[in-house]
């Protein structure tokens, strides 16, 4: 099965593209959370949203989540590790599932927080983004997971069954179960360390001596998530339709840039599909005429 378009991201930015990509009649898939966005959600009023004077980010939300359901929308509840441009198509991997897809809208909202130091030093050698993709190079490890979200719950329950010891630092509070093997500790990360490989972490109080390192947030730096893509900082580089430097990847939202706002988002997400879609009937017309030539 090949999407039309594949919409990374569940927020104001992605489901403003699906909408409109819907009622364009394309074939989408969107990946994302049923929380819609953890910003959304958290905002106690937002006043700037046009046509709703004073709403709470949870009511804004329920109507999000109304306005997708009467479309027929689904949001694929999945996290996109990496995105693969193969030329005619794109392979999106998520965990060991690989999805392809014409098009991609990239709207995976930005990280507020700053990286760990050490973090981007050791990605690669010893701290990861998905548990469940790099599990087994972690058998019989120590292995800690910094989990920013309920999601890492599910990577480190995984991840408990493969390494031999998994230690869990929520930076949120936690409420759901763990598997009863796994250590919690309720500190605050402050550096990775290690040689060649990443081998510490420390943190406000103590310090963990660990084989590996997963860090699980809401968004993953979109630099790391698909290879050659240029970015600015935290940003995606776009032009105004909302092209990326890779043909047929669009991006929308806060990943676009400043300043960052509902409505800002989801204007750019329709932009982005509308974008996405003369570019599907450009590729179209072309097949056609080089089968009729
Ligand atoms: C407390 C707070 C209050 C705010 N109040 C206002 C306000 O009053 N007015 C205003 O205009 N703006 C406000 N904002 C800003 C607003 O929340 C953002 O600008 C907006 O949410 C950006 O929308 P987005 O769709 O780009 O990204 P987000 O809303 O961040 O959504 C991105 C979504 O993509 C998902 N995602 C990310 N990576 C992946 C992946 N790899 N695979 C699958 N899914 C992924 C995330 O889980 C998330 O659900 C506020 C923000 C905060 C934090």
């Amino acid at each position: 099965m090949r999407y039309d378009i594949a919409i990374v991201g569940s927020g104001p930015a992605g489901l403003a593209a699906a909408i409109n990509a819907k009622i364009r009649n394309k074939n989408i898939i969107v990946f994302g959370n049923d929380n819609i966005s953890a910003k959304l959600v958290k905002a106690p009023s937002i006043d700037n949203y046009l046509g709703i004077n004073s709403i709470s980010g949870l009511n804004l939300k329920n109507k999000f989540k109304e306005h997708i359901d009467d479309m027929g929308i689904e949001i694929t509840e999945k996290r996109v590790n990496n995105i693969y441009s193969m030329g005619e198509y794109f392979a999106i991997a998520s965990g060991d599932d690989i999805y392809e897809a014409t098009t991609v809208v990239l709207a995976t909202g930005v990280e507020y927080g700053r990286m760990l130091k050490g973090e981007e030093e050791f990605l690669g050698k010893g701290v990861g983004y998905c548990a469940t993709c790099d599990a087994m190079l972690y058998k019989n490890k120590d292995v800690a997971i910094i989990g920013h979200n309920h999601e890492a719950e599910e990577e480190a329950n995984f991840l408990s069954e493969i390494a031999k010891s998994v230690t869990y630092i929520p930076t949120y509070k936690l409420e759901s179960k763990l598997n009863d093997s796994i250590n919690i500790i309720e500190d605050r990360p402050v550096e990775i360390k290690g040689d060649q490989l990443a081998n510490k972490l420390v943190l406000k109080n103590s310090e963990l001596d660990i084989d590996g390192i997963f860090i699980i947030k809401d968004s993953v730096s979109p630099k790391y998530m698909v290879p050659g893509l240029e970015v600015e900082g935290p940003h995606i580089k776009c032009d105004k339709d909302m092209n990326t430097n890779i043909e047929g990847l669009y991006v929308a939202g806060d990943c676009a840039g400043k300043p960052y706002q509902y409505l800002k988002s989801a204007g750019q997400g329709q932009i982005a599909v509308s974008s996405a879609i003369s570019y599907l009937d450009k590729k179209r017309i072309k097949e056609k005429t080089l089968l009729n030539a």
